[in-house]
């Protein structure tokens, strides 16, 4: 059988500040912290992951907070913007409380939906739509009502340097439902409820520049790590040229760069979050992978301590 990833698994992307970037996704967006690592590449940077309660796959972005890093560009060969779906009848809700930290924003609509396009404190390209499917926010945090929570990922928007090629892979090698063309914009979708429409504009994109602010990777969904494995073989036999797998601890991966420039991953939905924390401290402690264990106190001594904490209207 053809294989066909049912979404998103995660977003990664760039940011400075760590505790900035905490104030935003967790105080304005109401995530939750599921993970407080570091970049395994990289110990001296932090790794957050923000998610629903339990960093389900479909909900989980990611940051690499580098505080002396420069400022990305937008543009092809990554993603353009990242999309939130929350429950219907909750944009006006959000865009009061947008409002209300000072962060500017502005409505439209593609394929008949009506989207809110806002940026993170470093520019990246965020925006809400209202859909009935994909199961409801148990989280509720700083002031954000169960009822108006994000409830994971709705989609992407791909901004890709050859968005033929970009197209061509996401329906005959993610295996994505070609869903038509309308105003610039063409739509595919996958199987699962959430992180499931992605929207690539017709026309390529001139390249971006990667930095705080730009979105570094977007990762699919394999259900296992034996679908994993297929996975791999299946992008190798497609032409690209996959890493080996990689023990991401929560996950394993397999990176490919597709023909628009995009850096695509290939995540499996186990282990989870809870492998190395309890569900209910999910993000309340520095986990480190054993192989960094020994070297725990130098890590944590060059991290800058950061704290999930309310924020009141126009702090962030
Ligand atoms: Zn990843």
């Amino acid at each position: 059988m053809a294989l066909q990833t049912s979404g998103i698994h995660h977003i990664t992307a760039f940011a400075r500040d760590p505790q900035q970037n905490v104030d935003f996704y967790a105080g304005v967006l109401g995530l939750r912290l599921v993970k407080k690592t570091i970049n395994f590449d990289a110990p001296d940077v932090y790794h957050l992951y923000f998610g629903d309660e339990q960093g389900s796959p479909g909900t989980i972005i990611t940051f690499f907070p580098w505080p002396d890093s420069r400022r990305g560009k937008i543009g092809g060969g990554q993603v353009g913007v990242t999309t939130y779906v929350v429950p219907p009848g909750s944009l006006s809700f959000w865009e009061k409380r947008l409002q209300s930290f000072g962060i500017e924003n502005s409505a439209s609509s593609r394929f008949g939906e009506s989207y809110l396009a806002f940026t993170d404190n470093e520019g990246l390209r965020l925006e809400l739509v209202e859909r009935e499917e994909g199961p409801a926010s148990t989280w509720s945090f700083g002031g954000v009502p169960e009822k108006h929570a994000i409830k994971g990922f709705g989609g992407a928007i791909l901004y890709s340097v050859d968005s033929a090629s970009t197209r061509h892979t996401l329906e005959h090698v993610l295996g994505l439902q070609p869903e038509g063309e309308e105003e610039g914009y063409a739509r595919f979708r996958a199987p699962g409820e959430l992180g499931n429409v992605i929207d690539v504009p017709v026309e390529s994109v001139n390249w971006g520049d990667g930095g705080a602010g730009t979105v570094h990777h977007i990762a699919w969904r394999a259900k296992d790590y034996e679908q994993h494995e297929a996975w791999r073989g299946h992008v190798r036999q497609n032409g690209f040229q996959p890493t080996p797998v990689i023990d991401r601890q929560y996950f394993n991966a397999v990176y490919f760069r597709e023909g628009g420039g995009i850096l695509f991953e290939i995540a499996t939905d186990p282990p989870g979050f809870a492998v190395d924390e309890a569900s209910e401290e999910l993000g309340s402690h520095l986990m480190l992978p054993d192989w960094y264990e020994p070297k725990r106190a130098q890590i944590e001594a060059g991290l800058m301590p950061i704290q999930v904490r309310e924020l009141k209207e126009g702090e962030q």
